[in-house]
């Protein structure tokens, strides 16, 4: 059998791609989000579906290690689960910039505190973060998402570089925008319907297929090869 994947946000969008691709290629997987049903109704062989919050160590902790005892230790983590809530400094609620920061970041740290003590023991592992354009620059309406995901990025170099001497590869992946449901989270609905309206000038988002591709491409590198960042966006989108 192949080496187990953990995937967070596997409940949705890109994280269920991943989930269902990684289970297609024969790896078992172990899938994690809040909504247990939906993960569960994808009937992947070999896989465990977990609801847990990204947020809470503990269970991310006995999720993974449930998990592990199963199949062998973690391989691949792919920190998949964000949330986007945009919104104007002046009116957005404290509430939305805490989930954002809470998820987006502390939500990246849970699993790879789980696995990266045991990946650099064995020299070998690889740790996935999906971050986003707004990783590397700035939007209206997105400052407090922007800085989750500038943290994931300065989080993921910093880490990469520091674990490097271990053999494990930490990689950041930064898409544009892609077709799932990320946006309908937001609460406001006029930087919604801006934010569709900027979106009919690219015609659409990406499809969750280009990301997968991605990070199949980054994992199926040898182990001593380290591909650090992807950044990908449909050709039409000039931000
Ligand atoms: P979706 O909204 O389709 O999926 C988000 C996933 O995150 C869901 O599975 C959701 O599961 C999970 N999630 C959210 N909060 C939590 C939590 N507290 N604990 C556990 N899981 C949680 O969006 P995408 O697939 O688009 O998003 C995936 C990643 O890609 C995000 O990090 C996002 O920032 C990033 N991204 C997306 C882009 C896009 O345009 N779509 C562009 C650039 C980056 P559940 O609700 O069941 O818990």
């Amino acid at each position: 059998m192949k080496k187990l994947v953990v995937i967070t946000g596997a409940s949705s969008g890109i994280g269920m791609d991943l989930a269902k691709s990684f289970s297609n290629e024969g790896h078992p997987v172990l899938m994690i989000a809040r909504r247990k049903e939906i993960m569960e109704n994808l009937n992947l062989p070999e896989s465990i579906s977990k609801s847990v919050d990204v947020v809470d160590y503990e269970n991310m902790e006995k999720a993974i290690r449930e998990a592990e005892e199963k199949y062998g230790k973690t391989d691949l983590l792919v920190n998949c689960a964000g949330v986007m809530l945009l919104g104007h400094p002046d009116t957005q609620s404290y509430e939305e910039w805490e989930r954002m920061i809470d998820v987006n970041v502390k939500g990246i740290l849970t699993g790879t505190k789980v696995v990266l003590k045991d990946m650099m023991e064995r020299n070998e592992g690889t740790i996935i973060n999906i971050s986003s354009i707004a990783g590397r620059k700035t939007f209206d309406n997105h400052s407090v998402y922007c800085g989750s995901k500038f943290a994931v990025h300065a989080i993921t170099e910093s880490m990469r570089k520091e674990v490097s001497d271990k053999n494990v590869r930490i990689i950041v992946i930064s898409p544009g925008v892609v077709e799932t449901n990320l946006l309908s989270h937001t609460t406001d609905e006029e930087i919604k319907d801006n934010y569709n309206d900027w979106k009919k000038s690219i015609e659409s988002g990406l499809d969750v297929k280009q990301i997968t591709d991605c990070v199949m491409f980054a994992y199926k590198q040898p182990q001593s090869v380290c591909v650090r960042e992807i950044v990908i966006a449909k050709t039409k989108q000039a931000d």
